[in-house]
């Protein structure tokens, strides 16, 4: 069984960047300002202060990620209320929290959330014709999949 999640026009979009991340997730916002300005935002503590700092756009922020700022995206995906994620995180370092970062990336793939984790997937995925429509997420029902000897 799969059931069908509506994303709108207006998209809602977390927004996550480690700290060696932080400087190029920025930048790269400041270039689609335009474009993310029609969308609603979303953030971890630490990476949605900067962005509103450095471009006034108005972001959504959580808990910073260390202290459970990935969990609580993540369990806004759950619930429907994010649709769509950039997460740079560094692929040099390990986190305090890796065990969240693996937790947020599995649950973005289980609701089919589209995630943009470097620059060049976020210039394709913006520059899709799908970010002006409504989209049709396709999220697959695991439950016969999950043995449960009870
Ligand atoms: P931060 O969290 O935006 O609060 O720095 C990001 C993360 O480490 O997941």
């Amino acid at each position: 069984m799969i059931e069908i999640k509506k994303m709108n026009k207006q998209k809602k979009i977390a927004l996550i960047a480690h700290d060696n991340r932080k400087r190029d997730l920025l930048d790269w916002v400041k270039k689609n300002k335009e474009t993310l300005g029609k969308h609603f935002l979303f953030g971890t503590g630490t990476t949605g202060r900067l962005i509103t700092e450095e471009t006034s756009l108005p972001v959504t922020t959580y808990k910073s990620g260390p202290i459970g700022g990935d969990q609580q995206i993540g369990s806004r995906i759950i619930e429907g209320d994010i649709d769509f994620m950039v997460f740079y995180w560094d692929p040099l370092e390990a986190q305090p929290h890796d065990p969240d970062v693996k937790a947020l990336l599995r649950i973005a793939v289980l609701y089919d959330i589209p995630v943009a984790t470097n620059q060049a997937t976020a210039d394709f995925i913006f520059t899709s014709p799908l970010m002006d429509e409504e989209y049709e997420r396709f999220v697959i029902d695991y439950t016969k999949r999950i043995k449960r000897n009870i």
